[in-house]
């Protein structure tokens, strides 16, 4: 799509909105709303705004960016407001900072120059995601409950319920969003689901997980429900993951393939899994920011807590999925879908590239479940555990070089000061469970 294109689109569907969209360092998506006659100029890369006041930006006195929207992710919206006579579009956008240059701030751009540097080697990474999420009841004013309305397990079929319905409304939304849907089903809690959709380029999919959890919410607030992709919203369930999908293609081959080896994975596969591994602690801190996040990694529930990698069981980090040839990918399972994924991606990208040039050797796979392993066996097989919480996981990042590489200086600065600030806010209150705990004892 190019400037042309979408100025002659924009006529033929009478779009009288664009919202020029981007995430801050959270993942947290923003926009700017123009007008059409606003729009030429917008695609020429004219429109500045004030970065100040978005999270984890610039300084007041360096606001001014300008916005260079990404004319291949130029998309009508189906959810148009019924009072407006015209239609409303999204551009993705990279920013740039006063001088013209891109900044240093955006996750997008971290996200494209790890992949610049694949690329470099000849690499573009394919990532499929599988985002899970909750549905809960709506209370009488309108805001979120903990009440789910299905009582409902893994792959069951309940009797057409708000959640279902609200379920296949989402998935036909996002397919005339241009997503190729390959499976819905309800996960293993009550009122938890999971949408999976085609794999593509990781810069895309990055993309595509912000438009994802954007259409999820938006269908289903009209459902009267709320979606929520807190990792753990519910003590004593499973908790939501993002379990991440990926491959490395070379010329349109997938190079993760190699049918002369036994288990069929080639070596530059076998030197991402290390890559990865080695990383794992650090790149936690990205694809699990938030406190919650570590309630969901614990033993019992199917989430990784112990870094290793198996052919067979999903209790580790890395499983490899059956599928060889084209199919042949690792699954990446800890990122939870509070995840900035532009940054998420980046991360696992720069760690497994890391892997290739240094010839990383992962430790041996383990096929046994490592949960009925004790502490010692552990040991013995050399394996590691994922950080216990968000202060452990930031005080990996802080020492890991190569992952603060993939962020850059200003977003791993950035995004380390305010992750410490959520933790001390957190880590100095006074939870029920403690009075509950101790207030009797002594
Ligand atoms: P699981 O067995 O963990 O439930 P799913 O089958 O639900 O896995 O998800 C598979 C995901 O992997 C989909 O998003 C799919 O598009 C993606 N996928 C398939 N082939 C590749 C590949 N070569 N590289 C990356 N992702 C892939
Ligand atoms: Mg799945
Ligand atoms: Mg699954
Ligand atoms: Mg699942
Ligand atoms: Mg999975």
């Amino acid at each position: 799509m190019d400037k042309a294109y979408i100025m002659q689109k924009a006529r033929e569907e009478n779009i009288q909105f664009i919202r020029l969209q981007f995430t801050d360092i959270m993942g947290v998506l923003k926009a700017i709303s123009i007008t059409v006659d606003q729009l030429e100029k917008a695609l020429d890369g004219e429109l500045m705004f004030d970065g100040s006041s978005i999270e984890g930006f610039v300084r007041i006195e360096e606001s001014d960016m300008y916005l260079k929207p990404d004319p291949d992710t130029f998309l009508i919206l189906p959810w148009t407001s019924p009072t407006s006579s015209g239609k409303t579009a999204r551009i993705i956008c990279d920013i740039s900072d006063a001088n013209d240059q891109p900044f240093e701030g955006s996750p997008r751009y971290a996200l494209s120059k790890v992949l610049k540097e694949a690329l470099a080697m000849g690499y573009t990474m394919q990532v499929g995601p599988e985002p899970e999420f909750f549905l809960f009841n709506l209370d009488h004013n309108g805001l979120p409950t903990l009440e789910t309305n299905d009582k409902a397990g893994y792959f069951d079929l309940p009797p057409v319920d708000k959640g279902e319905e609200a379920r296949r409304d989402m998935v036909e939304t996002l397919q005339t969003l241009g997503f190729e849907i390959e499976a819905a089903h309800h996960e293993v809690a009550p009122g938890q689901h999971e949408i999976d959709f085609k794999y593509a380029e990781a810069l895309k999919t990055a993309d595509n997980i912000v438009t994802f959890r954007i259409a999820v919410r938006t269908v289903a607030q009209r459902h009267g429900l709320h979606a929520t992709f807190m990792p753990k919203p519910v003590y004593g369930i499973s908790g939501s993951g993002m379990h991440m999908h990926c491959s490395l293609f070379k010329d349109g081959v997938n190079i993760f393939y190699d049918p002369d080896k036994e288990d069929g994975l080639s070596d530059t596969c076998r030197y991402f899994i290390g890559g990865v591994i080695k990383h794992a602690r650090a790149i936690c801190a990205i694809t699990n920011p938030t406190v919650n996040s570590y309630k969901r990694l614990v033993p019992g529930y199917e989430a990784p807590v112990y870094i290793a990698w198996s052919h067979q069981n999903r209790s580790p980090l890395i499983r490899i999925p059956a599928r060889r040839g084209i199919g042949t990918r690792i699954e990446v399972r800890h990122p939870d879908p509070t995840c900035n994924p532009y940054l998420g991606l980046a991360v696992i990208l720069k760690a497994g590239l890391e892997g290739i040039k240094k010839q990383i050797d992962p430790p041996a796979s383990v096929e046994q479940n490592i949960y009925e392993m004790d502490l010692a066996s552990r040991k013995e097989h050399g394996i590691l555990s994922l950080p216990e919480n968000l202060y452990e996981a930031l005080h990996e990042l802080s020492e890991d070089e190569v992952v603060q590489e993939a962020l850059g200086k200003h977003i791993f600065s950035r995004f380390v000061a305010a992750k410490m600030k959520e933790w001390e806010n957190y880590s100095s209150r006074v939870y029920d469970w403690e009075i509950d705990e101790y207030l009797a004892k002594f």
